[in-house]
Order: structure tokens, then sequence, then C-alpha cells
């Protein structure tokens, strides 16, 4: 089967990526959000985002901005969703939001419509388990920033068939990317390890041990880490860390996954990281 139309849900930091990624590749898209206003912001942020990266990139043989565009519809209407071949979706890292979207698409969306959830610890099995379509559902987890980044974790749910595994592989090849293939367990293999690194270098800040940049520091110059925890945390969104967090403190009933009481300050005051403009770090 070939993959020609391909429906984004949710639009925030990692839906435009993937939007803009596949409208770079020749993929007709269709963005999906909740309100004209996310979507607005969203359009504004490929083009500033297509326009920095050609500032670094050859010119030859590029297509116009104006047409890579054309290619994304944007939208808030689900009905649009069915004739999608594949779903690639990116909301907010919530259960009952997530849940609403799969029990919601699963009857617009053809029976063939491969289903990518581009969730940061939320089971595949839970996912694919409200829908009537567990074979063709999987996990595609996207590195922040999609057009930027080669590699993707991809994750079998319990009932993921082979012929899904393998469109969606065709799909990343198409954007230029790579998977490595992992079984399912909350937080997979990345967010298993990441948010309790992160999660314990904030707790280092509430303590007072060090400060963000003198944490980053030694990740970045002892280690050679490109990028330290709270950089790392800034750009993926104190929110969506929060959000991971207790999904994993839920899964496992373990109290190592229990969130620093700061980053719980931190959400509920609005420093979500880059994209308010505040977190760790200042970004006005
Ligand atoms: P975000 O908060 O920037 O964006 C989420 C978007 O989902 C918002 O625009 C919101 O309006 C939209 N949304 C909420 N309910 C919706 C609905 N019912 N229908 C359509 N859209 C809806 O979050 P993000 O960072 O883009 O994360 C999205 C997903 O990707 C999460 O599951 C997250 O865990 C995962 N993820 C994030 C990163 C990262 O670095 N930020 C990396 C990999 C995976």
């Amino acid at each position: 089967m070939s993959i020609k139309f391909v429906g984004v849900i949710g639009a925030g930091v990692m839906g435009v990526g993937v939007a803009q990624n596949l409208a770079e590749t020749s993929h007709q898209v269709i963005l999906l959000d909740i309100s004209q206003q996310i979507l607005e912001r969203a359009k504004n942020e490929i083009q500033k985002s297509i326009r920095v990266n050609r500032m670094f990139k050859k010119s030859e043989g590029q297509e116009s901005l104006d047409l890579v565009m054309k290619r994304i519809e944007l939208s808030t209407d689900y009905a649009r969703l069915e004739s999608a071949d594949f779903i690639i979706e990116n909301a907010t890292e919530n259960w009952e939001i997530k849940r609403e979207i799969y029990l919601r698409i699963d009857k617009i969306c053809p029976e063939y419509c491969v289903f990518a959830a581009n969730t940061s610890a939320i089971p595949i099995t839970r996912i694919a388990s409200v829908t009537e379509r567990a074979p063709q559902v999987l996990g595609i987890h996207f590195m922040n920033p999609v057009p930027m980044k080669s590699t993707v974790e991809m994750i079998r749910g319990y009932h993921t068939s082979d012929q899904a595994i393998d469109l969606a592989r065709g799909l990343l090849k198409q954007m230029g990317k790579r998977e490595i293939l992992v079984n399912d367990s909350p937080g997979f293999v990345t967010n298993r390890v990441l948010m309790l690194t992160i999660n314990e270098a904030i707790c280092l800040i509430q303590d007072r041990v060090a400060s963000a940049e003198e944490v980053d520091a030694i990740f970045k110059d002892c280690f050679g880490h490109k990028m330290g925890p709270l950089e790392t945390a800034d750009l993926i969104g104190l929110d969506t860390i929060l959000y991971s967090i207790e999904v994993l403190y839920d899964s496992f009933n373990d109290s190592k996954y229990r969130p620093c009481p700061l980053l719980k300050k931190m959400v509920d005051a609005g420093l979500h990281g880059r994209k308010s403009g505040q977190g760790f770090y200042n970004y006005k």
C-alpha cells in the first residue's frame, strides 16, 4: 500500500515538526488541532523553520516554500481524516485526551489506515486497546526537533502486525529517517531512562546542589553530551516532562518515578520551557 495522505493530530512542538518533515518529503498532510488560533501559530512556525533550515542548506533543486506549504491543510475537523492512509498522533501527553482521540479516529478513518502514536510514555498496547484495529497501531517516538533528527524509536505493541511495522518503516524512509524497533513498555527505552535523569537533575536544582548551568555543563563538558538534562527538559517542554513522569509513576507504581515538587511548581507557574519563553533558562 502506498501512503498518499497523512493525518497529523496535534499541532504543538512535535506535530509541527512532523507535518513539516512530511510536506518537505512530498506528502499530502492534514494538520489537525482544537483551535484555528493554534493552527495559525503552527503554520507560522513551520514557515519560519523551513526558512531557517534553508539558510544552512544549498538552494539547488529546492522546492518553493509555497509549494511545500500547499501540501499542508490545516483543520479542526476530524471528519477530514476520512480518507487518511496513515495517522501520526501528537496530542498532549494525557491518557484521557489520547483515549478520546483514538476512539474518534477509529470510527472515522478507513479500515486500512495505520495509527502511529508519538507518545513519550503511554504504552502502545493500551492505546491500541481502545481501537478495533490493534494490529494497525504502533508507536513512532520522534525526536525533537523532528526535521533535524535522523532516528526514531519505533514501538511494537502486543498486537502490532509486521505489515504495520513495514508500512511505517517505508514512510519513515521517505521522511529521511531510520528506526530502532523496541518492544512495548511505559516510557519505552528512551524515556524510562531520560525522564529519571531529568527528574533527578531537577531535584538537584531544588536541593541547591548546583545551578542549571552547572548541572548541564557537567553533562556536556565531562560526559561529552550535546545538551545537558535541563536544556533538554526546556526543549521537550516541562509540562510534557511532568505528564510523562506521571505516566511512568502510575504504570510501574514505583516511587522512583515520583515527580520532583519543583517540576510540578514550575508547570503550575506556566514555566514550560522554550515554548513558553521561560523554563530553567530564559528564551525571551
Ligand atoms: P504540545 O503541548 O506542544 O502540543 C500538544 C498539542 O495537542 C497542542 O497543540 C494541543 O492543542 C493539541 N491537542 C490537545 N487535545 C487535542 C485533541 N483532542 N485533538 C487534536 N489536538 C489536540 O506537546 P508536544 O511536545 O508536541 O507533544 C505531543 C506528543 O508528543 C506528546 O504525547 C508527547 O509526549 C510526545 N513527544 C514529545 C516530545 C517533545 O520533545 N516535546 C518528543 C517526543 C514525543
